[in-house]
């Protein structure tokens, strides 16, 4: 029998819990017999009464699995101590306030069991519901991400996924400790079906979501998934020392012309030079600097989606 584990993070959402859980049961419960499923809630450590409710649930419900953390980490760090914690061969990830469909899940379980795809995740079609600014700077994030990132983060993709065991396990061979998941997802690969997926309002409760941790998560994408702003100094130094050659063509000119004072040129062609060779410099050591980031991330090197060569 194959076993499906949905993880769920939680951060005070005691409110809309119950509905969750009711509304998430149901479509699990009518999964086709050959699977079997837990419902893994992750307590993000909720200052609310998410954990009793949770605990109530694990008390009538085997299939209910919990943790809790000892403070409040992150969706992140919830979306990680769930992935290590499953059991299942498809593994799936859902928020808990109903803004994503239970309703899917089972098209999402047959594209990865039957259809042959790795990972089945929704798309967000629309961003109805959501503030003007968040939808703005959002989109501009994607934007800037997408253009200094060799890993493309698709603007629409959804964290509501089922994946198979491999995917998983690919994951958290993905070792690094500040985790910006969108990426991951990206980065890991693998044969993805897509769902379209409307933008729905939380069904109770708000969302955890201030504009500084906005900022701080875009700020952990852009770090984890690109050092190139490392090299930027170089092109700015190379600029500098093109402008200083310049410079003394103009001194060199002016001297065969017979002016005696080239003293404010000179000047300027120290500051140029003396600039454009920090900034190479500063550019060349960030060039080491990132390959030590890049080393120290510890990725794996490669990630086999099939062979037909067996483990020893
Ligand atoms: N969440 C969490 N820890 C946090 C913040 C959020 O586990 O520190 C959970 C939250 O309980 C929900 C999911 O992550 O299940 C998405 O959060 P939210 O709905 O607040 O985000 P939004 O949908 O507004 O982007
Ligand atoms: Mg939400």
């Amino acid at each position: 029998m194959k076993k499906l584990t949905m993880i769920v993070p939680c951060y005070n959402e005691g409110e809309v819990l119950p509905l969750f859980y009711d509304e998430t049961s149901k479509v699990l419960k009518g999964l086709d017999s050959k699977y079997d499923y837990e419902l893994l809630f992750v307590d993000d450590g909720s200052g609310d009464d998410t954990l009793k409710k949770i605990m109530s649930f694990a008390e009538k419900d085997e299939k209910v699995k919990y943790i809790s953390f000892s403070r409040n980490f992150g969706k992140e760090s919830a979306m990680y101590a769930g992935l290590k914690m499953s059991e299942g061969d498809y593994v799936g990830l859902i928020d808990a306030d109903l803004q994503h469909s239970p309703e899917l899940i089972p098209d999402m379980l047959k594209a990865v069991d039957e259809e042959g795809y790795d990972v089945a995740a929704s798309r967000r079609t629309d961003r109805k519901g959501e503030g003007g600014i968040k939808s703005f700077l959002s989109s501009q994030f994607y934007k800037v991400i997408n253009k200094i990132s060799d890993t493309y983060i698709d603007d629409g993709a959804q964290d509501f996924r089922i994946m198979s065991r491999k995917v998983v396990d690919a994951i958290l061979e993905m070792t690094e400790k500040v985790r910006f998941t969108k990426g991951i997802f990206s980065w890991v690969g693998f044969n993805t079906k897509w769902f379209a997926h409307e933008n729905r309002e939380r069904a109770a409760g708000t969302s955890k979501w201030s504009l500084r941790k906005l900022i701080k998560y875009a700020g952990d994408g852009i770090l984890g998934f690109t050092t190139k702003p490392l090299k930027w100094p170089i092109y700015l130094g190379l600029i500098s020392l093109i402008l200083a050659l310049a410079e003394l063509i103009v001194i060199i000119c002016l001297s065969v012309g017979g002016t005696i004072s080239v003293l404010n040129h000179l000047i300027l062609l120290s500051v140029l030079l003396i600039g454009g060779v920090t900034l190479v410099s500063i550019g060349v050591g960030g060039m080491y600097l990132a390959r030590t980031y890049t080393e120290t991330q510890n990725r794996p090197v490669f990630i086999v989606s099939k062979t037909n060569i067996e483990k020893k």
